[in-house]
């Protein structure tokens, strides 16, 4: 299994059939699990052994299809499904770090990690400090013997910074940081994360994964080590786990993942060129694009530049408003990574809780749209924009 490619990995990898050789994987629906005697009830409790589950919360066939099948195409040793992207987020931090335990994290993070960071941790006296993740001076400058982890997102959202994951993993190893990224606009299937040096690997499936707007999931990446000895005591004990169903579903979403992902990113690349230079729009930005300050980085770090763009329109928000509002096929919304393309204006909905001084500092201005380009037909997608564009 391990010299499949993607495409085999993402179809067959952690396949478990019942005695009823059934094709499409199963959905066990169960809480529990049956013993034969009390005996191996209290045999599994001390320690079950591979393909042994005793309460849904901890495991479950279904769901550990999924985690062995993420695990196999990221390219970690195991893996561990949550009931969504945050979960993972919360249960790899929360489950590592103690009272008095330094990260080192960058600024540019979709709101609920921020918040985690900012006002979870530093709760329980953890001291984080936060640099601009595209400044090594700023990373070198920020870790010191005894840092815990960093954190990043490898592609900040929305402003799609990227950042240089070889190059902070250098510098977190030195100190003996571990290295966690959410990799969420990277995508699993663009991802080297691994061979970059990451240490453990987060993904909302909720986005790619799912890839069809139904269910909310995420998936901790890494070492049997820090999933089986780190992550999941936390997880199993606290109750973020990811449904049979929801796993279910995005075992189905991982078979099309490749498929849609470069999909996508082609459509993305296609609206960037079209629209670079249009006169309503003061940016666009989108890593494929030369221009973009980390085109160089992306390149070298990803197998494809992801499927979201961000147009910051001249005309501030009464403009981005006018445009939103003027699109026939584009829906306005706050997911991504969906079959469907989706439009959402940061500063007044995902990122609204930031004062403007903060937005202002991560440059998410007024006029800024996140565009998640879906599976529609290219020429359809430029069209609808375009002409939306022409209302602001
Ligand atoms: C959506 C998202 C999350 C959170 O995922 P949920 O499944 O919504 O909990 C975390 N990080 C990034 C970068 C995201 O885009």
């Amino acid at each position: 299994m391990t010299d499949w490619k993607t495409r085999t990995k993402l179809v067959h990898a952690g396949t478990r059939r019942s005695q009823y050789g059934e094709v499409a994987e199963a959905i066990y629906l169960t809480q529990g699990f049956v013993y034969d005697t009390a005996e191996a009830a209290e045999a599994r409790f001390i320690e079950a052994g591979p393909d042994e589950y005793i309460y849904a919360r901890y495991g479950n066939p279904t769901v550990r299809m999924f985690e062995d099948r993420i695990a196999a195409l990221e390219g970690t040793e195991d893996a561990f499904a949550t009931a969504s992207g945050m979960a993972a987020v919360n249960g790899a931090l929360t489950s590592l770090l103690r009272a008095g335990d330094h990260v080192v994290s960058a600024r540019a993070l979709f709101g609920s990690c921020l918040y985690i960071l900012e006002e979870i941790l530093t709760r329980y006296g953890v001291e984080v400090t936060f640099v601009d993740g595209t400044d090594l001076d700023q990373w070198r400058a920020a870790v010191r013997p005894g840092t815990k982890a960093v954190f990043f997102e490898s592609m900040s959202n929305p402003t799609l910074e990227v950042i240089d994951v070889a190059a902070v993993a250098g510098i977190a190893h030195a100190v003996g940081a571990l290295v966690i990224v959410d990799n969420v606009f990277a995508t699993p299937v663009f991802s080297r994360a691994v061979e970059l040096g990451a240490d453990v690997i987060v993904y909302s499936a909720t986005k790619h994964i799912d890839g069809q707007g139904r269910c909310l999931g995420g998936v901790i990446c890494g070492t049997k080590q820090f999933v089986r000895k780190v992550a999941e005591p936390y997880l199993k004990h606290t109750g973020g786990a990811l449904s049979p169903f929801n796993a279910w579903v995005m075992l189905k979403g991982m078979e099309t993942l490749d498929l849609r992902v470069r999909a996508q990113a082609d459509s993305a690349m296609a609206l960037a060129e079209a629209l670079d230079g249009h006169a309503k729009l003061a940016r666009v930005i989108y890593p494929g694009l030369a221009a973009h300050p980390q085109h160089a980085t992306a390149a070298a770090q990803m197998d494809g530049f992801g499927t979201v763009l961000a147009l910051d329109l001249a005309g501030g928000r009464e403009a981005a408003f006018r445009f939103l509002n003027a699109l026939e096929i584009v829906t306005i919304s706050n997911n991504l990574g969906d079959a469907k393309s989706i439009i959402t204006h940061p500063a007044t909905t995902t990122h609204q809780r930031l004062s403007p001084a903060q937005r202002e500092s991560l440059g998410i201005g007024e006029g800024l749209v996140r565009l998640s380009v879906g599976l529609e037909d290219t020429g359809d997608l430029i069209a609808d924009v375009t002409r939306a564009l022409e209302s602001a």
